[in-house]
């Protein structure tokens, strides 16, 4: 039998180098929406798969194309399953969703600060998600949701342009019937035989049930929905340092080399892409380079 030591860096190189891919296969491919896919993907060196926190992204490698950032969407408690929801835009994003169960593509990360979901017990934590942007959100539910007697209201105000962009609806039905969880949800435009609100997400905050002197506030979607959010959040009196929002930059390196995404000294992905709306205000004025 051999004796010599195990190299922990030979078996698993990336640990070392956050430039590295590491391969992982697809598992499950899902349609969510017309747009967006979720790929459920499982590490091919079968060593154990990655621990993340909320709110943290991967740049995903399809393979001859190129890299793009994208958000976990999955649970932090299941690392061996790493879950991505994508919206096809482009060129990566499409050859993504060419990809059948059992092709690889290559994962950098976790990279970036994610969302204050720990920090925030205690208190009311209100969650408004416009779009995709409930993707990058998810994974803080599962979390708030598995601790959630250290927390108070806990209320989730969703909003897409129409039914049919609705986001992972099975699992919204089984949080809407949960008593400890407050979910509402808005569709801009009604189509088909749809019953709930309209209107953009915004209108959901005046009346949803939550104390705005004790609230943590976490925020994603189109920059123009998470402006005026923050406006209606600060209209109930919620506190610009507790609200929280994830920017979405152009990046390349994702360790704050390569400059992409750096506004002053601050880089998108290693400083975010989440951060306090009271330290994000001077950037949200500066328009993509
Ligand atoms: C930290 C971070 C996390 C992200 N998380 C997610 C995620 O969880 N899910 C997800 O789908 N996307 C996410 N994105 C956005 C994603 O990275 C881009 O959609 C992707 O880089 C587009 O690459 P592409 O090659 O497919 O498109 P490109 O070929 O680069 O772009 C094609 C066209 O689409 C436009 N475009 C590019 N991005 C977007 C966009 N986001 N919305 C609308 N139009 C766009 C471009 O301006 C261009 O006109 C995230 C971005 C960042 C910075």
């Amino acid at each position: 039998m051999s004796t010599k030591p195990i190299d922990a860096l030979a078996l698993a190189p990336h640990a070392a180098n956050p430039m590295l891919s590491r391969p992982y296969r697809v598992q499950k491919v899902r349609q969510e929406t017309p747009d967006t896919f979720t790929l459920e993907l499982e590490p091919e060196d079968k060593q154990p798969g990655m621990t993340f926190a909320p709110g943290q992204f991967n740049m995903i490698y399809a393979f001859g194309v190129g890299e793009v950032p994208i958000s976990i969407s999955g649970n932090p408690a299941q690392p061996n399953s790493l879950v991505h929801t994508t919206r096809e835009v482009g060129t990566v994003t499409r050859a993504m969703r060419q990809l059948d169960v059992g092709d690889s593509l290559g994962v950098r990360g976790p990279f970036g600060v994610g969302w204050p979901v720990t920090e925030s017990r205690g208190a009311d934590v209100v969650i408004v998600a416009g779009g995709i942007g409930l993707a990058p959100l998810r994974p803080a539910l599962y979390q708030l949701l598995a601790a959630r007697k250290y927390y108070g209201k806990v209320v989730l105000l969703y909003g897409t342009r129409t039914p049919p962009d609705i986001l992972f609806r099975r699992e919204l039905q089984q949080w809407h019937s949960r008593f400890d969880l407050e979910v509402h949800v808005t569709v801009d435009r009604a189509t088909g035989n749809w019953r709930g609100n309209v209107g953009v997400v915004t209108t959901l905050i005046p009346r949803a049930p939550f104390d705005p002197h004790s609230t943590v506030a976490m925020v994603c979607g189109p920059e123009v929905m998470m402006r005026f959010t923050v406006q209606e959040l600060e209209k109930r009196g919620v506190a610009l340092e507790n609200i929280h929002l994830s920017m979405e930059r152009n990046m390349k390196c994702a360790v704050g080399f390569c400059g992409h995404c750096q506004y002053g000294p601050t880089f998108i992905c290693k400083d975010g892409p989440v951060f306090r709306y009271d330290r994000l205000q001077p950037l949200l004025a500066v328009r993509e380079m």
